[in-house]
């Protein structure tokens, strides 16, 4: 039981650091880098805080570097899911009825190891084995989830403290209970920090959780694990682990004691994962909360009184940083005829600057894509321009896997406003333009409306501000994250809440308290102090 209504530190930005040359930084998550890769890291998976090998082993490698290997982590069997389930629910009786500061303070604790002695390692973790520059790393893996573990405990006293108003002679309180069961966090291998948002924000509201992260984001994820460990979360709250996702998946979602999921990750997987919910509804002991943020065909729309250079830095830094993989990465370019040229110039002009290869050469704007499959999906919409008449290749468009697996940034123009890079998810460095007439502006933005199935992120490029006004109210359910002259990525915890509606998820907002409140379950007490005595009310009497 608590004694005191405690303040918890009001949270601020972590400040990113620049990684200049000489500095501090930089020389230390460069020689953990180097470690790193000259080492060899043995992943075990954690069920109620035990470390377990079980053998059946998969080999990491950097994705840049696929022949060479950096460790291995060991898959689950059905009986480690089932473990993990069991001891989740243990761990419950404990971790429900903890204080609420005691929880907090885990959870700040685990901030201030990544702000300090983990941050060159989970900095390197994430450049060796997802590929990202040390800026990207930085801005994600140590900056977004400081951000996300900070604020969110701020946001976890604002939904405590917010409590019901009482009348005379009683007294009415809310009780901001965790779920009945247990939480299923799925994680998507592009966001260190999603990956730990999404088991400690259920956590911190008192739940436990089973995790599954990606199979390409287990070498941060155990660096994630080693933190909340060191930070206190108790044995059994949350548990890690990784296999084939359809039989951990099946075994947690046949569980009647599943009673949520947090995942973040493509769309055809949340959609399957929300049809086996619904074939289960009648096993389970609660209605289970379902939470997905997934894909996105996000757009930047110029209008032609917009600032042509900010246009271009938009694209080519919303386009292909972190080679086009952010769900938030602008991939439809609408640009108004006369301002076109100039801006595709612009673009081509940074794209002939940015150098591709490993991120331990910090003069790299781009790594290589996450792994094999996505590198041959990629290739195979490159290849595709060459047989359409709808489209050309503007720039980039070479790739080669031979070391890694190096996609150029590339630009498509096409002729066709519904040409199939224009509507469809490609996840790689790949940004199509389609030109419009600069009288047909009103139409076009009925077509940007309408190209695509999913409403993630958008941006508008004017300086009208009348039409700044009309895109804003006609784009209104076409982005959840929508962006007024600026690019669409790079969203900051506690100032841009971050999700999207359509088939972009469930827009639950990760960053706000949107988001931690789908993770408790109130219940009300009311209690009378003289509670009446008599069944008639005074209307009865004559
Ligand atoms: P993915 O869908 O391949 O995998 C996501 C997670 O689901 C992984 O842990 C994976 O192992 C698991 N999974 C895969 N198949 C499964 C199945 N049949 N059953 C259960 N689990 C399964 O996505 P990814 O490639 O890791 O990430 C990229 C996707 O995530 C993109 O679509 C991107 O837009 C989306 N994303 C969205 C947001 C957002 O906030 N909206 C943020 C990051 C990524």
């Amino acid at each position: 039981m608590s004694k005191g209504f405690f303040n918890v530190p009001i949270p601020k930005n972590e400040p990113v650091k620049s990684y200049a040359p000489g500095s501090e930084e930089r020389e230390s998550v460069l020689s953990q880098y180097k470690i790193y890769y000259n080492s060899q890291i043995d992943i075990p998976l954690y069920i109620n805080g035990e470390e377990v090998r079980t053998g059946n082993t998969v080999t990491i490698s950097p994705p840049h570097d696929h022949k060479h290997a950096i460790g291995k982590y060991h898959l689950a069997d059905k009986k480690h899911v089932e473990d993990s389930i069991r001891t989740a629910l243990h761990a419950r009786r404990n971790w429900a009825d903890l204080p609420w500061e005691q929880r907090a303070a885990i959870f700040l604790k685990a901030a201030d190891l990544l702000a300090g002695p983990y941050r060159a390692k989970i900095n390197a973790s994430t450049m060796i084995a997802q590929s990202k520059t040390v800026h990207q790393a930085e801005i994600d893996a140590a900056c977004e989830l400081i951000d996300f573990l900070r604020f969110n405990v701020k946001f976890m006293s604002d939904i405590y403290n917010d409590q019901p108003i009482s009348s005379d002679g009683l007294w009415n309180r809310v009780e901001h209970r965790p779920l009945e069961g247990f939480i299923y966090a799925i994680t998507p291998f592009n966001f260190t920090s999603i990956a730990g948002n999404l088991p400690t924000s259920a956590a911190m509201m008192g739940n436990v959780v089973v995790w599954k992260p990606s199979d390409s984001q287990v070498y941060s994820a155990k660096v994630l694990m080693d933190v909340f460990r060191e930070a206190g979360i108790p044995a059994g709250v949350i548990n890690m682990v990784y296999g084939d996702p359809v039989m951990i998946t099946d075994t947690l979602l046949s569980s009647p004691d599943f009673a949520g999921i947090h995942y973040t990750g493509s769309t055809h997987v949340f959609q399957e994962l929300w049809k086996k919910i619904g074939q289960n509804i009648y096993t389970y002991k609660t209605y289970p909360k379902i939470v997905g943020e997934t894909g996105g065909k996000d757009f930047v729309i110029s209008h032609p009184t917009a600032n042509s250079q900010q246009v271009a830095t938009a694209i080519s830094r919303g386009g292909f940083e972190f080679q086009g993989q952010k769900c938030s990465a602008a991939s439809r370019i609408y640009l108004p005829e006369s301002k076109a040229q100039e801006i595709i110039d612009l673009v081509k002009k940074d794209i002939d600057t940015m150098k591709i290869g490993a991120p331990d050469d910090t003069s790299n704007f781009l790594g290589a894509v996450i792994h094999e499959r996505a590198f041959d999906n990629i290739a195979s919409y490159i290849d595709a321009v060459a047989y359409d008449d709808n489209a050309e290749i503007v720039a980039g468009g070479k790739y080669d896997k031979t070391k890694g697996y190096f996609v150029e940034p590339t630009l498509i123009l096409v002729k066709d406003p519904k040409y199939t890079t224009m509507c469809t998810e490609i996840f790689g460095p790949i940004v199509t333009i389609y030109i419009y007439k600069d009288n047909e502006w009103d139409d076009m933005l009925d077509l940007a409306n309408n190209t695509s199935s999913y409403a993630l992120t958008g941006a508008i490029f004017a300086q009208d501000r009348y039409v700044i006004n009309e895109a804003t109210k006609r784009l209104q359910d076409n982005a959840g994250n929508f962006y007024i002259n600026d690019k669409p990525t790079g969203a900051v915890v506690g100032q841009q809440p971050f999700g999207g509606a359509r088939l972009s998820g469930t827009n639950d907002k990760a960053g706000s308290i949107l988001n931690l409140i789908r993770w408790v379950s109130p219940r009300l007490i009311k209690e009378t102090f003289a509670a009446p005595k008599d069944y008639r009310y005074p209307f009865l009497d004559t």
